[in-house]
């Protein structure tokens, strides 16, 4: 692949991990982040200066994907989108869905018309698992049905999936939406319930927890993830230069493994050596009871070999915790 790679959400959690891997494997990479509020913008700078660290070919632009005027004035040597730039989050997403449409779908058109001017080929998209709603079978798969999103960040990205499908058979474009089940690990985002129980645990404070505990979810070492993005990436290329019309896909990234939220709170207290007392609240409104990942597709398609069990990725996330996210948490 000879291209720039254009990442969007490149200073985020997962982005900022993925840019690491296609730096050390000699890629040219154009990193595109808004460093939005929805938390701490330090955070994502801490990230950029990792990515800087490793001394690669990484240009970062600061800048909304909403901005069509900035992204015409991007290089012309970008060849493959990495679009992973969003608003995240289940229940804020409750409470601002104006605001999420209009990242989520209006962003997501606004790069895929910019495949379209530039001819650009290859896309990754990334969804997620909560498009399956309080789907009943399990595990998950690709082909069950996904029209009963339950929140409006589900919502915008089954519409995510949609315009990347209509944008695919018109374009001819290669394209790939990864449905990424919980993923966690080192730098996981503050506002996700790992993360926030571990601060919880170190500082003394009661772990909330809604609902009898029983949910459960797919968690997914972030190591798994980008393994997953990379093997996409290197897809887009490969059906790509047989020609052709464009190829769609859609693809899970999960462990495919379920781990319930009393389990999960139980492993926070064991890596970090604590015992983390719980306090009760009711269900919220958006979550969905459970989370199972069918990953054959991603094996068959991609050669995606998960292999990290949640108490081993969860003993990595405790040690990167220690050293740098509790401070970035205001745990001294
Ligand atoms: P993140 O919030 O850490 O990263 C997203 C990045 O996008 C942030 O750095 C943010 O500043 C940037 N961004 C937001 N709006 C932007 C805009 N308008 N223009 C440019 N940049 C903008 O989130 P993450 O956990 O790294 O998630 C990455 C992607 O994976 C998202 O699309 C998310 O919906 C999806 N996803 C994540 C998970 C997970 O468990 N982390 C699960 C499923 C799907």
């Amino acid at each position: 692949m000879a291209g720039t790679i254009l990442l969007t959400g490149a200073a985020g959690f997962i982005g900022s991990h993925f840019a690491e891997r296609l730096i050390s494997r000699g890629h040219d990479v154009i990193g595109l982040d808004l460093f939005d509020a929805f938390y701490d913008p330090a955070i994502k700078e801490a990230n950029v200066r990792r990515i800087r660290d490793l001394g690669g070919s990484f240009t970062l632009i600061r800048g909304d994907i909403r901005d069509g005027e900035l992204l015409r004035e991007l290089p012309d040597s970008i060849d493959s989108i990495v679009h992973l730039a969003a608003r995240a989050g289940v229940r804020p997403s409750i409470a601002d869905p104006l605001l999420y449409t209009d990242v989520n779908v209006r962003g997501t058109q606004e790069l895929l018309h910019l495949a379209d001017q530039r001819g650009i080929r290859r896309f990754v998209f990334a969804s997620s698992s909560s498009v399956y709603g309080n789907n009943e079978k399990v595990p998950f798969s690709e082909d069950d049905r996904v029209d009963h999103p339950i929140s409006p960040y589900a919502a915008t990205k089954k519409a995510g999936e949609l315009i990347c499908h209509a944008a695919s058979h018109l374009q001819g474009m290669d394209c790939i939406c990864l449905r990424f089940f919980t993923v966690y690990g080192p730098r996981q985002r503050p506002d996700l319930a790992i993360r926030k129980f571990a601060r919880k645990v170190l500082t003394g404070e009661p772990i909330p927890r809604f609902g009898d505990g029983s949910t459960a979810r797919d968690y997914t070492f972030i190591n798994d993830i980008v393994d997953g993005i990379e093997s996409a990436l290197a897809w887009t290329s490969r059906v790509g230069s047989s020609g052709g019309a464009g190829r769609f896909e859609v693809v899970n990234l999960g462990e495919s493994r379920t781990i319930t939220l009393n389990r999960m709170i139980q492993v926070v207290g064991e890596v970090f050596d604590r015992i983390p007392h719980v306090e009760e609240h009711p269900e919220q409104p958006g979550d969905v009871a459970r989370t199972f990942a069918d990953v054959s597709r991603a094996r068959d398609l991609l050669d995606y070999a998960p292999n990290t069990e949640f108490e081993d990725g969860m003993r990595i996330f405790a040690e990167w915790y220690l050293r740098e996210g509790a401070r970035q948490d205001g745990v001294v």
